[in-house]
């Protein structure tokens, strides 16, 4: 996006004009709106806030090259690029942090960028490009009671900000050890993602890997933790191109069974590896655990809503008679929400899932000999998932990986199993097998004799996305607020920052504009507005200058757009 604006104006008329200011109404900030040129950066103001307690005004600075000088080579790829993003917009925002404070009413005097988890994302925070580097960020413009600080103003636009951009954003001024790691790093996941499949797996999880998390609610790393550390007959060498042949465990193609005593890091380990599908920042911990970038985490999820999605692999002949190939519902069960979970995932291209016992429903995972024999098969609509886990890689190419201490009876369908034991994986697949040997189970496979399918094509109707109400966007973590609607998020674990919820919720506003016409179908749509964020970057995405928006995957897209209650599809049979 090029600013056709007016050339800027000089900054020494930035502080003539806050001096002016000062004591006036906070709405005559609306005169500083436009670019300044600094001696060695231009500052945008793109936006200004109607008052002291409203969101805060939106900033820009882009430094020319000539004197950033950021040595080519750091983003010469993609993924380097990417990381250089990263690590700049990390780096000015803990410069601005230290030069936020109070400096008045409401929001008065604070800085702020956009929130930064642990994974290296695309964002619209900071670009690099070969003429320029520009972030963007936001100020509380200061005031008293409701009339502008044109002194504290002055401190903070005049003062602060060139400060922050000099410690941060000119290469003379940073590590270049630092800067090197951060984008090599993500450069070498990003290697290693891209050999998984010649090496037959779906993910990597590097030896020395720290993959649980200080507390519950925090990314950082346990302090203290038991590095990971493979099993030889699961060992694999990567080539990586900074780090050299790194070893670590590779989770083959097919089904894997993690098991495992309770509190003895299975969990922990799923949880890595669906956050696997994003690179992480040097001394995460999870900088080097790589997994196939489709995968998703799927979980039962009761109360979400479900439009016309064809669960009948999973769920067939439910007692009131609806038809499951178009299985539409505002209250789905924990395992009709699974099985949801799983065809949506599917749909929008996944090729590995992820499950954990914890968070699975029981009788969607399994039903054993006993309760098959209590229960027959024609009085039961769920075909457990061991039923069709080995169909969904044969048929379908897709692989699961399924944290199991609870049923023995998975042994039965798992081509590799891991132990978990005191947070060390050892690999007991050939114990597994002798053990299926000497106790056959006494269940019958229940799978239906068809082949694994899709049977039909869901096309979302753009009337039923378009927001209601007020076109509103409100992004939290777990929630999206759109329009009238609320999309619940909770449930859905591989969103790493705010950021990415923001982006959905413009995404999904693009998508009933311009994208939907009632023809498309939904994977197809998906395939679009990532090609538009390929070719013209998140901003255009998003349709907006604003510097906290984060890229998402497709499947999250997808997600927000499956939980929102008023979607409707038509739906082609296949
Ligand atoms: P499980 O799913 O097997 O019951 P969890 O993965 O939930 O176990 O882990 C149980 C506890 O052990 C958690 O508090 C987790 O943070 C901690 N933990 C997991 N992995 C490690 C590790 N490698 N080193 C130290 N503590 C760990
Ligand atoms: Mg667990």
């Amino acid at each position: 996006m090029e600013e056709k604006a007016k050339a800027p104006r000089p900054f020494r008329q930035l502080a003539f004009l806050l001096r002016s200011l000062d004591g006036k109404s906070y709405k005559a900030y609306l005169e500083i709106k436009g670019a300044f040129a600094f001696s060695d950066f231009i500052l945008f103001i793109d936006h200004v806030q109607g008052d002291p307690f409203a969101p805060p005004s939106h900033l820009r600075v882009r430094v020319p090259q000539k004197v950033a000088k950021f040595p080519p080579h750091l983003f010469s790829n993609r993924a380097r690029r990417v990381a250089l993003e990263d690590f700049l917009i990390r780096k000015f925002s803990q410069a601005l942090e230290e030069a936020s404070r109070k400096r008045g009413t409401g929001r008065s005097g604070l800085f702020r960028t956009t929130e930064l988890s642990p994974a290296v994302l695309e964002r619209t925070a900071a670009r690099v490009t070969p003429e320029w580097i520009e972030v963007r960020f936001f100020a509380g413009l200061p005031a008293k009671g409701r009339r502008i600080s044109g002194k504290e103003a002055e401190e903070m636009l005049i003062e602060d900000i060139p400060w922050a951009v000099h410690r941060s954003l000119f290469y003379s001024s940073l590590d270049p050890q630092e800067v090197e790691n951060h984008v090599d790093t993500v450069e070498d996941a990003e290697a290693i993602r891209a050999q998984l499949p010649e090496l037959g797996i779906v993910a990597f999880i590097a030896d020395g890997s720290i993959l649980p998390r200080e507390t519950g609610v925090s990314e950082r790393p346990l302090p203290k933790a038991v590095p990971f550390l493979s099993p030889p007959t699961l060992a694999v060498v990567v080539e990586t191109p900074h780090r050299g042949k790194i070893r670590g465990l590779g989770i083959p193609k097919g089904v894997t069974l993690i098991v495992g005593g309770g509190y003895h890091g299975k969990s922990t380990l799923l949880k890595a590896l669906a956050m696997g599908v994003y690179p992480h920042i040097p001394g995460d911990g999870r900088e080097l655990v790589v997994t196939d970038p489709t995968a998703m985490f799927v979980r039962a999820e009761d109360g979400r809503a479900v439009a016309c999605v064809d669960i009948s692999p999973f769920i067939s002949d439910l007692p009131d008679g609806t038809n499951t190939r178009y299985f539409s519902t505002q209250n789905a069960s924990g395992s009709t929400s699974q099985a949801a979970n799983i065809m949506e995932a599917l749909e929008a291209g996944a090729k590995v899932l992820l499950f954990d016992e914890d968070t699975s429903a029981t009788n969607f995972l399994i039903r054993d000999g006993r309760m098959q024999s209590l229960v027959s098969k024609d009085k039961e609509p769920i075909t457990p998932l061991i039923d069709l886990v080995k169909i969904l890689h044969k048929d379908k190419g897709v692989s699961s990986i399924l944290v199991m201490g609870g049923s023995g009876d998975y042994l039965d369908v798992a081509d590799t199993v891991i132990l978990m034991d005191r947070y060390r994986p050892y690999d007991v697949t050939k114990e597994a097998r002798e053990i299926t040997r000497r106790f056959p189970t006494i269940r019958n496979p229940e799978a239906p004799s068809g082949a694994f399918s899709l049977s039909s094509l869901r096309i979302p109707l753009p009337e039923s996305v378009k927001p209601r109400g007020k076109a509103k966007i409100k992004a939290e973590r777990d929630w999206l607020i759109y329009g009238r609607e609320e999309i619940d998020l909770t449930r859905v674990h591989q969103i790493a920052e705010t950021g990415q919820v923001r982006a959905i919720g413009a995404i999904l506003m693009h998508l009933a504009e311009r994208f939907l016409d009632g023809k498309r179908s939904l994977p197809e749509v998906l395939d679009r507005i990532e090609k538009l964020m390929d070719e013209e970057g998140l901003d255009a995405a998003v349709r907006s200058k604003a510097g906290d928006y984060s890229r998402p995957r497709r499947f999250e897209i997808a997600a927000a757009l499956n939980r929102l209650r008023t979607l409707k599809c038509r739906v082609i049979p296949l």
